[in-house]
């Protein structure tokens, strides 16, 4: 069987490992970057380089786009001059796999319909070395029919791909996934600086909190990546503010107080306050110490 033509929008941390995969498995591949420069080994390894997002889907049975947020995700799909929307040909299915909000999702599978294409929400777990190794997880809002027809391109980028309902189901779900995830990294921060003012031993205190009840698997990871001063990124910093601050306004619409999302995003935006928005998150830890 033929393999369908994708393009992918967006070739950041994540998109460049998802574009990697797909050259790999051998789906002929158009890739879109604002920045162009992020494009070269993508051209090296055979993919076409648009010249916009609408060149790009105008060459694809499948778009997906991987950009920072919706102020992006708005830019990319529907720009009069530049937008994938105008590109894509009716029919051709098109997936948002950006961390979004729920109800930019809801306008731009709108808009699809309205040019006779069908949106799936699929963001994604998993974190740039998942992406890179064609592990990542993907959280699927949208029709069963439009998830039957991409699966197997989603498929060389995931280990599992889990439809859970209509559209805006996945980002809802991946909104409350990093909640918790924002959350925890912020109140570890705390408890970081907490532990660093009190004078305690940090290597034997660590042990203890990761050993115990507080060790999840995110604590482990982050206590790990301060204790190494390591913070080239996975995931940059400004995008857990941004997706704290998306999961508070989704549990606002609902009537739900995420009173725990607010004093996060503020350690965030301390962080970021203080030049560390382009690091990895975990630099959450070493931001709030800086005083
Ligand atoms: P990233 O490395 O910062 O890449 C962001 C991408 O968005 C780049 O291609 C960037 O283009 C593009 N972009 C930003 N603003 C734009 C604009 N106004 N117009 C056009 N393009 C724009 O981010 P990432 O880590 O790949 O994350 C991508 C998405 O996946 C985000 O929604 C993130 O929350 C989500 N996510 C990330 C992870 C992770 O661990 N990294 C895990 C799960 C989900 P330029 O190169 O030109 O700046």
């Amino acid at each position: 069987m033929t393999k369908p033509r994708v393009a992918i929008l967006g070739l950041g941390l994540m998109g460049s490992g998802m574009a990697g995969r797909l050259l790999t498995a051998g789906f002929p591949l158009a890739v879109y970057n604002r920045n162009p420069e992020k494009t070269a080994p993508f051209a090296k390894a055979g993919a076409y380089v648009a010249r916009s997002p609408r060149d790009a889907a105008a060459r694809a049975d499948v778009v997906i786009s991987m950009l920072a947020d919706d102020v992006a995700s708005r830019a990319v799909w529907l720009d009069k001059q530049t937008g994938a929307l105008g590109g894509a040909a009716p029919g051709t299915w098109l997936i948002e796999s950006s961390t979004a909000s729920v109800q930019w999702i809801k306008e731009l599978a709108a808009a699809a319909k309205q040019h006779e294409c069908e949106l799936l929400d699929a963001p994604v777990t998993g974190s740039k070395p998942q992406a890179a190794s064609g592990e990542l997880l993907f959280l699927v809002g949208g029709s069963a029919e439009a998830l039957a027809a991409v699966r197997p391109v989603l498929a060389v980028m995931s280990r599992e791909v889990l439809h859970l309902g209509p559209i805006g189901s996945g980002a809802t779900l991946k909104l409350i996934n990093n909640f918790l995830c924002g959350v925890q990294a912020a109140s570890l921060a705390e408890a970081m600086s907490l532990l660093a003012a009190s004078g305690l031993d940090r290597e034997k205190s660590v042990a203890v909190l990761t050993a115990g009840a507080p060790g999840s698997p995110l604590v482990k990871i982050l206590t790990a990546r301060a204790a190494a001063n390591d913070f080239t990124p996975n995931f940059v910093l400004r995008l857990m503010a941004k997706d704290l601050t998306y999961a508070r306004e989704e549990g606002e619409r609902h009537g739900v107080a995420m009173n725990t999302a607010t004093p996060a995003i503020a350690d965030f935006e301390k962080a970021i306050a203080a030049g560390y928005g382009d690091k990895d998150f975990s630099a959450v830890i070493p931001a709030l110490q800086k005083r």
